[in-house]
């Protein structure tokens, strides 16, 4: 087979290598510093091969340039987003491994000692791959496919066509962005700046993987007030925070946690719970599909809330609830041209496309309600945010040809 995108894996092992892993404990934007030195990194390549107007956005550090059209007429603009952060996982010395022409069955050492190993048998993903040619950590690492798969992807395409311009495309934006896994990077994402008429983020995991519904979310902080005196001379006096803690959170759901959920079930989880008998403290997120079930999730834990306040006296229970983001299909909904060009554009290419719910959210969410309807496409990846994280070469290949035949399709596009 001929190579027809021959930078694409340099290009990505290049960046692999940069450790852009992102912060939430810091209130910088971006995150960490070592983001704006790999932003700046990628605008100086985006100049050289030849973008225009790339520009770093000063308030939300979003690296975005133009292709401009070649057609003579217009079509909607097209915008491309990715992030250039990592997980919470150790990015430093990321060294990738290349497994050529695996087999689809075998063992693959990360590390020299083989302490952790890619093994079929647990990784059943594995199989999808036989004759392919993938990229791994080397076992102490994440790679950071998550998102530099889409990073590369976006930019491979946007040289292609540079580099081919008897092939007509409508113009294009790309946006790379900050600190997408700690939740902020799109919170402040300019849609107006942007200029996109729709979008995708190219983010999503292995080849197919078209997503539009994503969950809605909300954050759930409980304080909780006690009185501490001597046990001694306790009784009808000490409220004990941490048994009041306890009574919260046995009067939710027990079987409405991550661990017994799939499909579109939504879910309370704990995150943490400390305390003493003076007070406790319990961080929570709520997740639903539908927006009536996040509602009435709220609603369950202020009920609860109420009735601990009934029992203990007022004060004692004190929330602290707010919405983080919404399923993104309340906007595509009324946008379903997006998913369809997206649709056509995977069946053209041989692709079944893979339309779950992702039980997560994407930047996307975000962006789609700040007016630009965003799906999320695939780039690739497996085993997100860890030691086992890997991308087959061809994956990102088959990305690149998807964002190629968007863009195709929407040259036929009506512009509205
Ligand atoms: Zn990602």
């Amino acid at each position: 087979m001929a190579i027809k995108y021959e930078k694409l894996v340099p290009r990505f092992l290049g960046y692999v290598k940069e450790n852009t892993r992102s912060d939430e404990n810091s209130n910088t934007i971006p995150s960490t510093e070592r983001q704006t030195v790999f932003l700046n990194k990628l605008a100086d390549e985006l100049k050289e091969i030849g973008m225009s107007d790339v520009k770093i956005n000063p308030v939300n550090s979003y690296l975005t340039a133009e292709l401009p059209s070649n057609l003579d007429h217009d079509v909607p603009v097209l915008g491309l987003i990715s992030h250039v952060d990592t997980a919470d996982f150790n990015s430093e010395n990321i060294k990738p491994k290349i497994v050529e022409n695996y087999d689809g069955k075998s063992v693959i050492k990360l590390d020299d000692d083989g302490k952790y190993t890619l093994d079929p048998a647990v990784f059943s993903s594995l199989k999808n791959y036989a004759g392919q040619t993938l990229i791994t950590t080397s076992g102490d690492t994440l790679l950071g496919s998550d998102d530099k798969s889409g990073v590369t992807e976006i930019i491979t395409a946007m040289e292609y066509l540079i580099n081919h311009p008897e092939v007509k495309y409508g113009k294009v934006k790309i946006g790379l962005g900050p600190d997408e896994e700690i939740g902020t990077g799109s919170l402040k994402f300019d849609v107006d700046d942007f200029g996109a008429d729709f979008a995708y983020t190219v983010d999503g995991g292995p080849v197919g993987q078209l997503e539009y519904e994503t969950f809605s979310a909300a954050s759930l902080k409980v304080y909780i007030t006690g009185k501490d005196v001597h046990p001694g001379s306790a009784k009808d006096i000490m409220i004990n925070a941490v048994n009041i803690a306890t009574e919260f959170q046995t009067a939710l759901p027990d079987d409405e946690v991550p661990e017994k959920t799939d499909g579109r079930q939504g879910f309370f989880h704990l995150l943490e719970l400390k305390g003493t008998v003076d007070n406790a403290y319990m961080d929570y997120i709520i997740r639903d599909f539908d927006r009536d079930g996040l509602e009435a999730r709220k609603n369950k834990a202020t009920e609860i809330a109420k009735a601990l306040n009934d029992k203990y006296g007022e004060g004692t229970v004190r929330l602290d609830m707010h919405d983080e983001y919404y399923n993104m299909i309340d906007v595509i909904k009324d946008h379903m041209d997006v998913v369809k060009i997206a649709e056509e554009a995977l069946k053209n290419l041989g692709i079944t496309p893979d339309e779950e719910p992702v039980r997560g959210g994407t930047d996307g969410s975000t962006i789609s309600f700040m007016g630009l309807p965003t799906p999320n496409l695939f780039a690739g990846g497996e085993n997100m945010h860890g030691r086992y994280e890997y991308v087959a070469e061809e994956s990102m290949e088959k990305a690149v040809d998807v964002i190629l035949e968007i863009i195709k399709l929407n040259n036929d596009s009506k512009n509205n």
